[in-house]
């Protein structure tokens, strides 16, 4: 388990570094295409962590996963208008770092709904999905409206200068609140669960990672800036993860458990009709049935891990003549009496049932034939001492037969024609 443990780490590691490489390449060759492409994996991956929430808001019953649907939708809005402004892509045409606005736009977004999605976790009361996605619009609109028509939004790069300082001191804002936000994540991590507690700090300091980049990067087409869009795509993946785990994994998970406890409680009760299934409802032991799928079960046991057993076939002689004589319901009561001696005689582990009228077999574990063939003898003795309505006696003819290989309808066969032929014999009797 360990080594298939660490040959799937070390390829998921290769793989990554394969896709990083390529990545890299990409981004060298043509940068543009490189930008994006990584901010289309984001935006899909933010849409894709809204949808996720969205559906599932029935079932979600915590403020932080609904913040964070939410507020992922609009994120994906602002890194969507923030590709198509990008310098190099003749989208809008009347000012080149539409881009860089709409960038920081967006991480002030992302970050302040983060930090209400952790502070949130505590709250009893649980934002309706309505409200979420009509105030997160308006504060949207108000983001757009300020970069786009109004150009209230201040300048964020200068050509041939620079980021701006209003720039860098967002940057370092949106850091500061990442990191609060980690803080109270570590604060509060016995209420997230280890495995979201460790994919949302993963988020959020690569999302810091991301942002120090876009602090200390010169250039929109440098090494930091794409280095900065794939630490961005990490932590959004990282963010998906723990989206999937909570509103996915857990809850099937859940669903699961619950579903083998059920089947565990129905099985308890299920042993109890089984038992009703499985009785013969006149002496209280297994019926027909039963004991056919037991033989079954016994020769599949035997051929699985060796061992044998032997079957007993006991009719009771002249049975007729009781009903006759005596009546029906005397004769009910000699073969409750009848199966009573035959319980007597099983040890733990061995099976007796009524298959017929008068009709008994018994199967016994780990019995060659010599040992069944002194049963069968002690069996019949009993029999023969056994007295009813006063002094009447009766006697059975017993057919013993070891398992050697057959299937269970043959070897039922085979047990039963040597009880014919203790009858054939004269009857009170065993015959193998
Ligand atoms: P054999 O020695 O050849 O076995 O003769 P038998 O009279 O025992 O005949 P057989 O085994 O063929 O018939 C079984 C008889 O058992 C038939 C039926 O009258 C009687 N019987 C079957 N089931 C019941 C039952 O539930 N209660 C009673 N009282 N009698 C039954
Ligand atoms: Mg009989």
């Amino acid at each position: 388990m360990k080594n298939i443990n660490l040959v799937n780490k070390i390829l998921k590691i290769i793989v990554g570094l394969l896709g990083l490489g390529i990545i890299y390449w990409v981004s060298r060759v043509n940068y543009l295409f490189f930008h994006a492409t990584s901010e289309f994996f984001s935006i899909t991956i933010a849409i894709t962590i809204f949808i996720i929430i969205y559906n599932g808001r029935k079932y979600i019953n915590n403020n932080y996963l609904l913040i964070i649907g939410m507020s992922y939708l609009f994120v994906g809005i602002f890194d969507f208008l923030h590709t198509l402004g990008f310098k190099g892509m003749h989208i809008f045409t009347d000012y080149n770092y539409y881009a860089n606005q709409l960038w920081i736009a967006g991480r002030f977004f992302e970050s302040s709904m983060l930090l209400l999605a952790v502070l949130s976790v505590r709250w009893k009361k649980i934002f309706s999905y309505r409200f979420l996605l009509t105030v997160m619009s308006l504060v949207t609109a108000a983001f757009l409206i300020s970069i786009f028509p109004t150009d209230i939004f201040p300048e964020c790069f200068v050509e041939g200068y620079g980021q701006t300082s209003f720039k860098l001191i967002s940057e370092y804002v949106i850091i500061v609140v990442l990191g609060f936000t980690s803080y109270l994540v570590y604060r509060y991590k016995d209420l997230f669960g280890k495995d979201i507690f460790t994919t949302l700090e993963a988020s959020l300091i690569l999302t810091i990672f991301s942002e120090l980049c876009f602090t200390f990067y010169n250039d929109n087409y440098g090494v930091l800036n794409m280095l900065g869009h794939m630490f961005k795509i990490l932590s959004f993946y990282y963010i998906y993860h723990a989206v999937i785990v909570k509103v996915i994994r857990e809850p099937y998970d859940t669903i699961f458990k619950e579903l083998t406890e059920m089947k565990d409680r129905l099985g308890i009760e299920n042993e109890v009709l089984h038992e009703e299934v499985n009785e013969d409802p006149l002496t209280g032991i297994y019926n027909h049935g039963y004991m056919m799928d037991r033989v079954e079960r016994e020769i599949i046991r035997c051929k699985e891990k060796g061992g044998t057993f032997s079957l007993l076939f006991i009719d009771i002689d002249d049975f007729k003549g009781v009903n006759d004589r005596l009546g029906h319901k005397v004769g009910d009561q000699v073969i409750k009496e009848f199966a009573g001696i035959l319980k007597e005689h099983c040890r733990h582990g061995d099976y007796v049932g009524r298959v017929g009228g008068d009709e008994f077999l018994m199967l016994l574990l780990d019995t060659n034939v010599d040992l069944a063939k002194g049963i069968a003898e002690r069996v019949n003795d009993s029999i023969r001492e056994y007295r009813y309505s006063g002094d009447e006696k009766i006697t059975a003819s017993v057919g013993v037969k070891e398992y050697s290989g057959e299937e269970w309808d043959m070897l039922i066969d085979l047990v039963d024609k040597q009880m014919y032929l203790a009858k054939r014999k004269g009857k009170n009797q065993i015959s193998f």
